[in-house]
């Protein structure tokens, strides 16, 4: 088959078709638009396009085996897209942290944490990342998505103005809708852009808060941050980041991009998630005391939502030990990242501006996309296509997420699939 057969293999009720087109299907019956959704996800698993939400039978590592809903049959398949990076969910310390946290603890923590649901457990993975970060102190969250949404929606009010890279995670953007002031956004790593947007906003905004992902989440690429510190500076505005998916993989130690730059103790406000290489669950802002102070109050789903578990904060606690003591971790993860990417480069690839873990496979066609997903699924490699509307039409993808765990055999069965793929499909 050559890419042009593309055209017969893909009917006629899923063509052109993507999740933006149910968003608005008007009709007097309000659940009109789940139905007609129901038929099309119905139809990408007759066809073998629907590889969302499948299912692990085992842990997040990097092999993994799941149940496919195409054959329905237990299969194992290598791990290219989980947020593992360190592969701590499996750490022994982490593990055993979490058990005995349980059996003081018990399952849940009763409350919200204004409210009774804090406990020493809590203070000591706050103060932790407090000092991770470089700052003075931290808060937590229930996940890294309601810590954006908290943080921004609590400190943006009418009459400010949050600037924002335009490649910004959605939780940022959702935060920015939430709250009462205006949301601003200037080209991905441009900082003429930025600039541009910072003079025009200057007079007609109180407070101006310029918002960055550390490491961008469906690019790999790292933000500029020394020079939008300078910019900050020159207009007067404060600098929020998102350390998703830099904290424990950039920097020296693992601290994330400001220690990256060299930076630390330099940026207002440090956010991020738990839950990728520190493996858990949750999110967390790191800030000065008087703005951690703050949030305890006025951050939303911080406030009107219950305390991690107990589990999960000893857990934390330990991984973030384990990244301080366990430094060959990253180094491992770092030639993962530097094979994989040389090797993709020099198959003629198109990675975009790819440094991190996460690493785009460019393929700029939705039909393509999705046979060569279906392929790449047979054989038996666990990777996301990437569709519009969460990216650019001409910039679909296939995104790889990879962990200090994969060994060099899921590497290069990998790359194998993905060359023999691309080759077939004319991206090579
Ligand atoms: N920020 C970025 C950049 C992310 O990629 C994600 C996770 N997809 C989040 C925030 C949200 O984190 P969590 O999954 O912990 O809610």
């Amino acid at each position: 088959m050559c890419a042009d057969s593309t055209k017969e293999e893909i009917t006629i009720e899923i063509k052109g078709k993507d999740l933006s087109h149910f968003l608005e299907l008007p009709d007097r019956d309000i659940l009109a638009k789940t139905y007609a959704f129901h038929e099309f996800t119905d139809e990408l698993v007759n066809q073998q396009f629907h590889h969302w939400g499948r299912i692990l039978t085992s842990p997040s590592e990097h092999r993994v085996t799941i149940l496919d809903r195409y054959t329905n049959t237990e299969r194992e398949m290598v791990m290219m897209a989980s947020n593992n990076y360190l592969g701590l969910t499996t750490h022994p310390r982490v593990k055993e942290a979490a058990i005995k946290a349980v059996e003081k603890y018990g399952g849940g923590a009763g409350s919200v944490p204004l409210l009774g649901g804090r406990m020493d457990l809590h203070r000591e993975l706050e103060l932790k990342l407090a000092q991770m970060k470089g700052c003075e102190d931290a808060i937590i969250f229930s996940s890294g998505y309601s810590s954006n949404v908290g943080c921004v929606s609590a400190l943006v009010r009418q009459n400010d103005v949050a600037i924002n890279d335009r490649l910004n995670h959605a939780s940022i953007i959702d935060g920015c809708r939430l709250s009462g002031g205006t949301l601003r956004t200037f080209k991905h790593n441009d900082l003429n852009s930025l600039e541009k947007v910072l003079r025009v906003t200057d007079k007609e905004f109180n407070g101006k808060l310029i918002i960055v992902d550390g490491v961008f989440s469906m690019d790999g690429d790292i933000c500029r941050l020394p020079e939008i510190k300078e910019l900050a500076d020159k207009y007067g505005a404060k600098i929020m980041i998102d350390e998703a998916h830099a904290t424990g993989v950039i920097g020296q130690t693992g601290r994330g991009t400001p220690e990256h730059f060299q930076m630390e103790g330099q940026i207002d406000i440090v956010a991020g998630t738990l839950s990728k290489a520190l493996a858990v669950v949750g999110g967390f802002v790191a800030s000065s005391k008087e703005v951690v102070n703050y949030l305890r109050f006025y951050a939303r789903s911080h406030m009107f939502s219950t305390a991690l578990p107990p589990a999960a904060v000893g857990a934390l606690i330990a991984g973030i030990e384990v990244i301080q003591t366990e430094p060959e971790l990253r180094k491992k993860l770092w030639y993962n990242i530097n094979y994989m990417i040389s090797n993709l480069k020099k198959m003629g690839f198109d990675l975009g501006n790819a440094e991190t873990a996460i690493i785009p496979i460019i393929v700029g066609d939705n039909d393509k996309l999705m046979l060569m997903s279906r392929e790449i699924h047979q054989a038996g490699i666990f990777l996301n296509p990437v569709y519009y509307p969460a990216v650019p039409k001409k910039l679909s993808r296939l995104r790889l997420s990879l962990m200090a765990t994969h060994t060099q055999e899921d590497l290069d069965d990998t790359l194998e699939v993905i060359e023999r793929v691309g080759k077939k499909y004319g991206l090579i």
